[in-house]
């Protein structure tokens, strides 16, 4: 048997999704939910210090953003707030970290 309604089922399918925000204005909806939580390396800054857990230089409020945070398992999603799985370390370890780090992993493991 034959529906009358099969042409309108269909019509609906094809409509738009509901939301037609202009693309910015969800960016800045998420940037601001990020600002108002503190982030992961704030947290990782504050529990292991202003200092690279490699070549052990310090560093402060002028020069912090040049000290990044590593994570231990290659997850960034693994985040637990006692700061087990961070390593703060300065932009030129972090790069080394990683450089070896991609094949090391394979042989470490
Ligand atoms: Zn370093
Ligand atoms: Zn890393």
């Amino acid at each position: 048997m034959s529906s009358p309604y099969r042409g309108r089922h269909k019509l609906q399918r094809l409509q738009k999704p509901q939301s037609n925000r202009p693309a910015d204005e969800v960016v800045k909806e998420l940037k601001q939910q990020q600002v108002n939580k503190p982030t992961y390396r704030e947290q990782s800054l504050k529990i292991h210090g202003l200092i690279c857990a490699k070549c052990a230089r310090e560093f402060d409020l002028t020069n912090k953003h040049l000290l990044t945070v590593h994570h231990k398992d290659g997850n960034h999603h693994n985040n637990p707030s006692n700061g087990s799985n961070w390593e703060n370390l300065c932009v030129y370890c972090h790069d080394d970290e990683h450089s070896r780090g991609i094949l090391g992993d394979y042989l470490n493991s």
